[in-house]
């Protein structure tokens, strides 16, 4: 399948049309944002890295029953996707605290959690994604309130196919956040989900193994997501 024309370029990946309207390829970049574009950079080969991550993840879980937009991995860099309308809200689930949790209520990071906390904050960077409730959501018209129940029923299965996939590679799936899109009527899971979207920690060391090495400067950045890629594809 070829590229045909740039349809929209984002942060960290670039979409592509394709001969067929319902089919696009994603292209996953090196570079790599953080705090709404504040700190820029690249990683080494972190297109590669995040694509083969991404593509595993996403058949693992059409396996187990949650629908998403991956067809194939084409190459290196690219992924051919079924082609969505975006929901215009990031949806996150937290299974221990860190990051925004901790920066925007002061819960110490690393806190255990009771429940997991689903969060949704609207993809608007001209007012740094703010957090939103159900009815900023229906009442903005950003999706319907059936949308939003099917959007949580899946989010909640993810965290749990999740956290259990990462388990058993010796990993703590701390936190993560998913985009979902309209597709022929239905909701799907999008975008990526790689450790550019996730919190990973390794089990016992607490070693972050994610996209926190580059916001935090914690050095060896390529080696964390070397790290995950390794134990996800076993390459
Ligand atoms: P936090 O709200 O703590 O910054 O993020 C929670 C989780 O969602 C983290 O795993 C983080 O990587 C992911 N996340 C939240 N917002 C974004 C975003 O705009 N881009 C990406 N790539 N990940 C995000």
């Amino acid at each position: 399948m070829e590229k045909k024309e740039k349809l929209y370029e984002g942060k960290a990946k670039i979409l592509y049309a394709t001969a067929d309207p319902d089919l696009i390829i994603q292209y996953f970049k090196d570079d790599a944002t953080a705090f709404n574009a504040k700190k820029k950079g690249t990683i080494d080969e972190k297109g590669i890295m995040n694509n083969a991550i991404s593509s595993a993840i996403f058949e693992y879980l059409a396996k187990n029953g949650i629908p998403n937009h991956f067809v194939k991995k084409l190459s290196d860099r690219e992924m051919l996707c079924k082609k969505v309308e975006i929901v215009m809200v990031e949806v996150i689930i937290r299974n221990r605290a860190a990051g925004g949790l901790c920066r925007n209520y002061g819960v110490k990071e690393g806190q255990t959690l009771k429940n997991p906390i689903l969060e949704f904050s609207w993809k608007n960077d001209a007012h740094n994604d703010p957090l939103m409730n159900d009815d900023h959501i229906t009442g903005l018209d950003i999706a319907t309130a059936q949308e939003l129940v099917r959007i949580k029923e899946l989010t909640y299965k993810v965290n749990e196919l999740m956290k259990k996939f990462y388990l058993a590679l010796k990993i703590e799936l701390i936190d993560f956040k998913l985009e979902f899109g309209r597709y022929k009527g239905e909701i799907i899971l999008a975008d990526e989900m790689s450790p550019d979207t996730c919190r990973l920690w390794e089990v016992g060391t607490g070693v972050r193994l994610d996209k926190d090495r580059f916001r935090n400067d914690l050095g060896n950045i390529k080696e964390g997501y070397l790290e995950v890629l390794k134990r996800v594809t076993g390459k």
